[in-house]
């Protein structure tokens, strides 16, 4: 489903992902963890398109990103060709981005009333359906400003869930949120990857990424240093970039 081979990205002249390597397969939860700066963000950013990749290949549901190839050169993508790439990919932010006006309800509902053109009725059946996954049908009418953080950022993975990704990007889901708020919020996410949905996840969560990941890849200074089977590298990590991370946040 992803398959990046040395991504380079940078901003204005200087370097941030200096050769990222990186492979996700369908179905797979893949948690990266890393220090602060180290680009974690930036590659879920380029992963979904939303900034161009420099140098290397970023191959994610079967295009390369940004570009098509055609009579044997690559087209770059018109911003439609980008909004229908970004479609078949669900984010979740740290901050939950709802909209505030809205209720937890509609703010489910809009993404595929106005983009995928689903007629309103119909959304707001499913949209009813993936707030009961996430455990808040009891809460569909509620503004965001009357829902917990926890609940907030359940209801931005039941609208992300609405569009029917094909793949999921989690940027620290759980970091801005009190720490009893945490685990509703993991355990959706357990929930979706029983499921069989294909994740990346950056987190500091270590238990999440050891119980529900499947690869465990650790950035730093815009390169995966390490990656592996999550209870491998936690266990035994043989980067001492990696050792001196896990012993500060263990
Ligand atoms: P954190 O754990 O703090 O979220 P991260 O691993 O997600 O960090 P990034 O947000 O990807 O790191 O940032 C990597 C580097 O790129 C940092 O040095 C940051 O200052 C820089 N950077 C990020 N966004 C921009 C931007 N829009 N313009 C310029 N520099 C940026
Ligand atoms: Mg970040």
């Amino acid at each position: 489903v992803v398959v990046a081979t040395d991504v380079r990205m940078g901003y204005g002249g200087v370097q941030v992902l200096n050769g990222v390597d990186f492979t996700v397969a369908s179905g797979e939860v893949s948690c990266i963890i890393g220090p602060s700066g180290s680009g974690k963000s930036t590659f879920l950013r380029c992963l979904n398109g939303l900034e161009p990749v420099l140098g290397g290949s970023l191959r994610v549901l079967g295009e390369e990103v940004g570009h098509t190839l055609r009579d044997g050169r690559y087209h770059p993508w018109t911003p439609k060709q980008f909004a229908a790439f970004r479609r078949n990919i669900g984010m979740v932010f740290q901050r939950f981005n709802l909209f505030a006006h809205q209720s937890a309800l509609e703010n489910v509902a809009c993404g595929p009333v106005h983009v995928l053109g689903t007629p309103p009725d119909r959304a707001r059946t499913l949209a009813m359906e993936h707030l009961d996954r996430v455990g808040l049908a009891d809460h569909a009418h509620k503004r965001p400003h009357q829902l917990s953080g926890g609940q907030q950022q359940r209801v931005a993975i039941a609208r992300a869930l609405a569009m029917n990704p094909a793949l999921m990007l989690f940027d620290e889901p759980t970091s801005a949120l009190d720490p009893e708020l945490v685990d509703e919020v993991l355990e959706v996410m357990k929930g979706l990857a029983a499921e069989g949905m294909t994740m990346i996840v950056v987190t500091h969560e270590i238990a999440f990424a050891r119980e529900v990941g499947d690869r465990l890849a650790f950035f730093a200074d815009g390169v995966v240093v390490e990656e592996g089977r999550p209870r491998e590298v936690l266990a035994a990590p043989e980067h001492e970039r990696t050792r001196a991370f896990l012993s500060s946040v263990l």
